[in-house]
């Protein structure tokens, strides 16, 4: 706006605005007047400026872009987004932290969160992933205390090693996923060098109402870059902002960074007897098993213009999921499709699929109405269903509920049924001997070394050099010998 007037300050309501200086006093050097509403207005609303940060995943940034099909998948999904080569859909993309606040350094061993908006022809399509393949745990009943450990005790308001080693070693199916944070990939050297994966289980129906188990996976077109951890140190001293400055940067330089989107797909039947569960969250499959099929390419050309409107209030659910994708039985994707929406309506209010950047591009016909702040309305038309005055009408025929899969059973707590290869160890194992390099081996061991001597509890100390050596014998062996 340099060079140009700029426009009269007003209030909120549009009335210009006397001085943006000096309040209303009783003479220069007397006291304000309540009458001085532009005063009390500018207050009361700074006041006001912050919605509850995200209970996680607070820090964050994000842009906008596209996503185009190079691979027509229509044999396995009907969902338009991956139907006819060549398809663009706009969509927004949200990195985060997990367990740090708001103006947390981005350079820390945590996962990132890697969340896709689809603006499809069919309304929203939301896949809210990570950029790890696994999770701690498998059931949402343990996802409080889990974030718990992770946050901050509730005395000294300090976060705490030993509190994140209890729940990691009371919790053994957390080893995968542990053992990558405590790898180099604990640390992406940017947003833009990191792959996501949508690391649950989902379903895809085609036309012909087939169904198949598939798994996302978007691998980085700038290469998989991470920092060790004297390098995060540092850049965490040096620009606590740098994955925020770094995406924002690059996309105002013209350089747009792009993954390639790429699945696994197990047919419907292969589930069943799979040689571990398919839908346990803390396990992947194996690219030797279900190789990955590039289907596209997802690129981010355009940053926010204002990030408070377009990142912050941004609303990411599991639970959008347009005709042709369904969930699959893994049981932490079931309470995020609950969890989710319940935050944004707290979060950001009952209407904030209102909101611009989380608004379809596509036009909404619902019976919800009214509450805080809607400002769409259906105008005269019907506020029921089933009614005779032509309000919308759902149309089980194209859309009905996919059949998605067969249940019989007592109602029950437990543990999955097991699968004859079930177990949490082999897989972080598998990571340790066969994929990471001498030098990737030497980082992870020194990683949990430093982390696990901040531990202050002997018992937990001694629990997590048993829990390597479940992951591998040398592994723990190692630990052991360098905790002395
Ligand atoms: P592959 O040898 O076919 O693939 C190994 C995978 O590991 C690649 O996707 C690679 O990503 C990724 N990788 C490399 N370094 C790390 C790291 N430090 N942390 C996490 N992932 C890393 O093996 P399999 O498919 O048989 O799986 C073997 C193990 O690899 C698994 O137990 C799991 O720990 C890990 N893994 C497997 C994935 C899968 O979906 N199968 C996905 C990610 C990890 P890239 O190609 O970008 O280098």
């Amino acid at each position: 706006m340099a060079g140009q007037n700029p426009p009269t300050t007003t209030t909120d309501a549009g009335i210009p605005a006397p001085s943006d200086e000096y309040s209303l006093s009783v003479g220069p050097d007397g006291p304000l007047l309540l009458q001085d509403h532009y005063l009390i207005q500018k207050m009361a609303q700074f006041n006001r400026e912050r919605v509850p940060e995200r209970v996680v995943h607070a820090k964050g940034g994000g842009a906008h872009g596209y996503f185009e099909l190079t691979e027509d998948m229509s044999a396995y999904t009907r969902a338009d987004l991956f139907n006819g080569v060549g398809k663009r859909t706009e969509l927004l993309v949200r990195f985060s932290t997990v367990a740090g606040e708001l103006g947390y350094p981005d350079t820390v061993r945590d996962p990132r969160g890697f969340s896709v908006k689809f603006y499809t022809n069919e309304g929203n399509y939301d896949l809210v992933g990570n950029n790890t393949p696994v999770f701690f745990i498998r059931d949402p009943q343990k996802f409080q205390d889990f974030i718990h450990s992770q946050k901050r005790l509730p005395d000294t308001h300090l976060r705490d090693n030993t509190m994140q080693w209890d729940f990691w070693t009371l919790s053994p199916e957390s080893a995968h996923q542990v053992a990558i944070l405590f790898s180099d990939r604990g640390i992406p050297r940017t947003w833009r060098n990191m792959n996501g994966y949508g690391s649950h289980t989902f379903m895809w129906i085609n036309a012909g109402g087939e169904k198949f188990w598939v798994k996302y996976h978007f691998t980085t077109e700038q290469g998989a870059v991470s920092f060790t951890d004297a390098e995060a140190k540092a850049m965490t001293a040096e620009d606590p902002d740098f994955h925020l400055r770094d995406l924002h940067s690059a996309i105002a330089r013209g350089e747009h960074p792009s993954w390639r989107l790429q699945m696994q797909v197990m047919p419907f039947e292969a589930a069943a007897d799979y040689r571990f569960n398919p839908f346990d969250l803390t396990k992947v499959w194996p690219h030797s098993d279900y190789p990955l099929i590039t289907i596209g390419r997802m690129v981010l050309d355009r940053n926010p213009e204002n990030y408070f409107a377009e990142v912050e209030q941004a609303a990411f659910e599991p639970a959008n999921m347009v005709p042709g994708i369904a969930p699959s039985p893994d049981k932490m994707l079931l309470g995020r499709l609950f969890s989710y929406p319940d935050a944004h309506r707290h979060r950001i209010g009952t209407n904030y699929l209102q909101l611009p950047v989380n608004q379809p591009k596509v036009p909404v016909h619902s019976y919800n109405k009214d509450g805080a702040m809607r400002y769409r309305h259906a105008g005269a038309q019907p506020v029921y269903a089933p009614n005779s005055f032509g309000g919308p009408a759902a149309d089980p025929v194209r859309y009905a509920e996919p059949a998605a899969w067969d249940v019989s059973g007592e109602i029950v707590r437990s543990a999955y049924t097991r699968h004859r290869e079930d177990d949490d160890f082999t897989q972080p194992g598998t990571l340790w001997r066969n994929v990471l390099s001498e030098t990737d081996r030497e980082h992870m061991v020194t990683n949990v070394v430093n982390h696990v001597s901040m531990v202050t509890a002997p018992d937990v100390r001694r629990r997590a050099v048993e829990y390597w050596r479940a992951v591998d014998p040398g592994l723990g062996a190692l630990v052991a010998k360098m905790l002395g």
